[in-house]
């Protein structure tokens, strides 16, 4: 059994490449279709009265596709399968990796202990919201 499209979630922090060097590996390996997503939480609407929020959006999505092209190139993923979506992250990456229908989700989860939170609440959420399977990566803790 081959994975033929994996959806890689990213939030551009350490441990990213980590998390990319195992699911290219894989990806090569199984001849699969590599995606990146990266989701922008919206913000709330108070708090920014001298800048509007809209306006802090665009930017923090201007920043981000500039980091996952950057990304997206070191790891060679083909510009149309980099996704970055504004919305809740949780529901964001199940919602494409639907809409892509991927067949594998691969995360990072940096195994945080104590009362129920062995992963982390993304990767918590995606495990158990997603229609396919998911890979989750164990990131080290500092
Ligand atoms: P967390 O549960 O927030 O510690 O994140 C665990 C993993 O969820 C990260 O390693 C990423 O794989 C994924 N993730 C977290 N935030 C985002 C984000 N904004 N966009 C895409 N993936 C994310």
């Amino acid at each position: 059994m081959k994975y033929k499209r994996i959806l890689v979630a990213t939030d551009l922090m350490e441990g990213a490449d980590n998390i990319l060097k195992k699911a290219t590996e894989l990806a090569r390996q199984m001849h699969a279709e590599l995606h990146l997503i990266h989701v922008v939480e919206p913000l709330p609407g108070y708090g920014y009265a001298f800048i509007g929020s809209a306006e802090i959006e665009v930017e923090l999505v201007k920043e981000a596709k500039s980091q996952l092209a950057k990304l997206g190139t070191k790891f060679d993923v083909d510009a149309k399968h980099r996704h970055v979506e504004i919305g809740p992250t949780k529901i964001e990456i199940t919602r494409i990796a639907d809409e892509i229908e991927s067949d594998l989700i691969v995360v990072g989860s940096h195994g945080h202990s104590g009362f129920g939170a062995l992963l982390g609440s993304t990767a918590n959420a995606v495990v158990h919201n997603a229609k396919c399977d998911v890979l989750t990566v164990r990131l080290k803790e500092e």
